[in-house]
């Protein structure tokens, strides 16, 4: 596998990995970029008409915000709202697209061993990161933190009927921001194949799926650097699948010289802090998006036996002072480009 660094496609904007985009022969691609999920999402779609292309791309953008608003963890919407019943002790009936994302968040939690817990809410929001800035000031006292753990939420904890909703616990409280962009990522791809349409890539602020190819060859995937601006490794992708990356680098509080990341251990209450990235590949995107944030929260011993149990394969994970580990399936996979990192370690049977 070549790559040729010129045709990075970079994106900036914080996104982490970046398409490379470079082309043997001209092939007609249609591009579009756009500001949603609070971060840049863009689409190319290759080999199709440019009328189809443009079709399928504006299904997919038009999607994207409705699940945006519906789907956020704190600003007005269905999720919001939802929120608010669970903690008045109500039941409440909800739309479909959310009754689909609580179940499959609640595989992948139990899939995760408890790690992947979407039901944490407000201890996301209790270490502030339930805003668009990086929180600043005091930490949460020890005493909140622990209130959670004393009855701490869980998936099991809520009972759907139909499109009704309800929890036996009032600390419940959902946020998918660690898997609703994987999921918005395999619908993009499946509403684009439906408009006819067979090869496309997705990026949603660095988390990426995409099948077929571009042109002639197939589409070319930088992970970011955790440590640095650069790109750590290269993947080519096949058939169809999601490279999704979860840091701990991104989005942070600091107090003390500490850097708190954005990413909770449930079993503590508190950040998880030594895995600095997380990168899944599966052809399962939503499953990779709550992979890499659960692989985050294992750690550098735990994470082959937790990426076992959520049954992917393709893993590699960075930690805070550049050590890189990866399964072995994973190491046939990616292309370490750019400065050698500190040392590479394959996990076996991982
Ligand atoms: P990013 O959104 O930067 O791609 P992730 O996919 O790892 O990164 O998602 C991080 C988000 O997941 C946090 O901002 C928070 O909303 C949510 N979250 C934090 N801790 C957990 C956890 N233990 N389980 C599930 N979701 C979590
Ligand atoms: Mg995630």
């Amino acid at each position: 596998m070549t790559i040729d660094r010129r045709h990075f496609l970079k994106l900036g904007l914080g996104g982490f990995l970046f398409p490379i985009v470079g082309c043997g022969r001209p092939a007609p691609v249609v591009e579009e970029r756009m500001y949603v999920f609070g971060t840049m999402v863009d689409l190319a779609v290759s080999g199709a008409g440019r009328a189809q292309a443009e079709r399928a791309i504006r299904t997919v953008t038009a999607r994207f915000l409705q699940m945006h608003q519906d789907w956020h963890a704190w600003k007005p919407g269905a999720l919001v709202e939802l929120n608010r019943a669970i903690a008045r002790g109500k039941r409440i009936k909800t739309d479909p697209s959310l009754i689909d994302l609580i179940r499959g968040g609640a595989a992948v939690w139990r899939a995760s061993d408890g790690l992947f817990n979407p039901a944490i809410g407000g201890l996301v929001g209790l270490w502030g990161f339930h805003a668009d800035e990086m929180p600043t000031g005091d930490l949460p006292a020890r005493e909140q933190v622990e209130s959670f753990l004393a009855r701490p939420p869980t998936m099991d904890d809520i009972t759907i009927e139909g499109l009704e909703v309800s929890s036996a616990n009032s600390l419940v409280q959902l946020d998918f921001g660690g898997y609703a962009k994987g999921v918005a990522l395999g619908w993009a791809l499946d509403a684009i194949e439906h408009g006819g349409c067979e090869n496309a890539i997705v990026n949603l602020g660095g988390n990426l799926a995409a099948m077929g190819r571009r042109g002639d060859r197939p589409w070319r995937i930088g992970v970011r650097h955790p440590q640095g601006d650069g790109v750590i490794a290269a993947v080519e992708t096949r058939g169809r699948e999601a490279v999704v990356t979860s840091g701990s680098y991104e989005r942070y509080r600091e107090s003390g010289g500490v850097r708190y990341p954005h990413i909770i251990d449930p079993r503590t209450g508190y950040p998880a802090q030594h895995v600095a990235s997380a990168t899944v590949i599966d052809r399962d995107a939503g499953l990779a998006d709550a992979a890499a944030t659960a692989l985050v929260i294992a750690g550098m011993k735990q994470w082959p036996a937790i990426a076992r149990r959520m049954a992917v394969r393709e893993v590699m994970v960075i930690d805070d002072e550049g050590n890189v580990q990866l399964s072995e399936a994973m190491m046939e996979r990616v292309r370490f480009v750019g400065p050698r990192p500190r040392s590479i370690g394959v996990a076996r049977g991982a």
